[in-house]
């Protein structure tokens, strides 16, 4: 039987910044070539979701006032998203989705946006933008070890005790540009400052969402078959060389 993973895709009119779309498609294209039946659903304001239905959540980034939009409908799906992601649910949160998943996001004019509080940490404003190519050390095991992606956000994230971070940061700002750290890993969801788009030039971090969310389907830890990724870490690699670390 043909394997089929359901992506929900929340916001795409609101929530997607320079190219955020592209980590939607690297999921369905690494998911296609394996003969993944994969199937994306955009999830607007208003709309109902049946968690149990989907495989993967994505959600991309925002600015202050889309965020502002949109936040009030996110917290109604509080309770029922956090019970599906503290269950496993695979989910991709990139800047602005990264924030509301926390506690609040204090947003640049001192307005607060309650978050679904899923992820332990808290966002403030920042003195000053947080703009340009980062690459950082993941520390999820994942070969190879960098992620390459480019920031943009007035915000900065710190994590508290229950979050553990996504990567170390070799150059840029990443979660605060204070202690060193970018994004952060609860369960199976991974939050993160990283635009790009992300997932296009880190094939192993779209490999491990797939392998999460692939494993949960079976019910059993699936190994996927290996899968070229020669352009994907072309694509990586100049960036890796456009920095001096
Ligand atoms: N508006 C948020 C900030 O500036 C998020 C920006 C983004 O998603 N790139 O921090």
């Amino acid at each position: 039987m043909t394997m089929e993973l359901v992506l929900a895709h929340l916001y795409p009119q609101h929530m997607n910044l320079y190219g955020d779309r592209g980590n939607v498609l690297a999921l369905q294209y690494r998911s296609q070539k394996r003969g993944i039946n994969f199937r994306v659903v955009d999830v607007e304001m208003g709309q109902d979701v049946d968690w149990q239905k989907v495989d993967i959540v994505f959600m991309g980034g925002g600015e202050d006032s889309h965020q502002a939009m949109i936040y009030e409908d996110f917290l109604g799906r509080k309770n029922s998203l956090a019970e599906a992601l503290f269950r496993g649910l695979p989910m991709l949160a990139v800047c602005g989705a990264y924030q509301l998943l926390g506690h609040e996001y204090m947003m640049a004019n001192g307005q607060n946006l309650e978050g679904i509080g899923f992820l332990d940490i808290t966002t403030k404003p920042g003195e000053k933008r947080a703009i340009g190519d980062v690459v950082c050390d993941s520390l999820l095991g994942l070969e190879p070890k960098t992620l390459v992606g480019f920031e943009n956000h007035g915000g900065q994230t710190f994590l508290g005790e229950k979050t553990r971070p996504l990567a170390r940061v070799l150059l840029g700002k990443g979660n605060n540009g204070e202690d060193g750290t970018e994004g952060a890993v609860q369960a199976h969801t991974i939050g993160t400052y990283l635009h790009g788009s992300l997932l296009p030039k880190n094939p192993q971090l779209t490999d491990l969402l797939i392998s999460w969310a692939v494993s949960r389907r079976a019910g059993d830890d699936v190994v996927l078959p290996p899968l070229d990724a020669s352009w994907e870490l072309a694509a990586h690699d100049v960036i890796l060389k456009r920095v001096k670390i």
